[in-house]
């Protein structure tokens, strides 16, 4: 049973631009999948077009065998990570961790409790109160994704989420997010122009050029190697 199915999608922006075109793509449920290709070639559309950011002109979304094309990101069950993280400066660590569940009306001490917990779960126990802007970008990072998490969403989507970093961070956070993947069992979907990067994480890799889907399959399948 698939996660996300797309089913004939297309994207005309309003200038005219095809950004997507006439993609089928079935990404299985608890699958690290790799949206891999040049810049331009549509990754960021075709993800927002997912989360529900970004409306379709043709074509369906199913999450988890639902039709959600017409829904709003709130009623889908996914969480984007945004590629600047976009946590709020004025609030600590913890308070950036525990929005979600504000904006969802749970009380204080669950979501406190929860927030808590996911922040264990990124190894960013210690900065309970600090400050974002005391962070690193890997720290600031962390913080993000455990933002993203606390709702449990069913497939997070994260668009070229360790771009910002130096090449070790970049090493250490694809272990960092392959353990939290895989503990959770959630269904990541990430975008990358990085053959290196879909290589080190996917299970699945999708393989975008000019809009349209060019070859889907594991990375051995993808990358030729034994
Ligand atoms: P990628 O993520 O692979 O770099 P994008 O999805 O960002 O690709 O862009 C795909 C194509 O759509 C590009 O040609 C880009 O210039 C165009 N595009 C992206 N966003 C818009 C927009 N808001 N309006 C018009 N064209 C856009
Ligand atoms: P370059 O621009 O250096 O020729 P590519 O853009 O072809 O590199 O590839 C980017 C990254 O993907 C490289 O760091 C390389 O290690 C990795 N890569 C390229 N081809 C393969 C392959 N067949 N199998 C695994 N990894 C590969």
């Amino acid at each position: 049973k698939p996660a996300v199915e797309l089913i004939a999608v297309s994207k005309r922006y309003p200038n005219g631009q095809l950004a997507v075109s006439q993609i089928n793509l079935r990404i299985p449920k608890g699958s690290y999948c790799c949206l891999l290709g040049p810049s331009g070639c549509g990754k960021s559309t075709l993800l927002r077009m997912i989360a529900g950011h970004e409306s379709v002109t043709e074509g369906d979304v199913l999450l988890d065998n639902r039709n959600v094309t017409n829904h709003s990101p709130a009623e889908r069950g996914t969480a984007l990570m945004f590629q600047n993280y976009a946590l709020f400066p004025h609030m600590t660590c913890l308070d950036n961790v525990a929005y979600p569940l504000k904006v969802a009306g749970i009380n204080k001490s669950a979501r406190l409790e929860q927030a808590h917990e996911l922040l264990a779960k990124v190894n960013m126990t210690d900065y309970a109160n600090a400050y974002p802007e005391q962070l690193s970008g890997g720290q600031q990072q962390r913080i993000a994704l455990a933002r993203a998490l606390i709702r449990k969403p069913e497939v997070v989507l994260l668009d070229e989420p360790l771009s910002a970093l130096d090449p070790f961070l970049r090493i250490q956070m694809r272990k960092e997010l392959k353990r939290i993947q895989h503990e959770m069992g959630i269904t990541f979907i990430h975008v990358t122009h990085s053959q290196d990067e879909a290589f080190a994480l996917a299970d699945t890799i999708v393989v975008m050029s000019k809009g349209e889907l060019q070859q889907v399959g594991s990375p051995q399948a993808i990358f030729n190697k034994p």
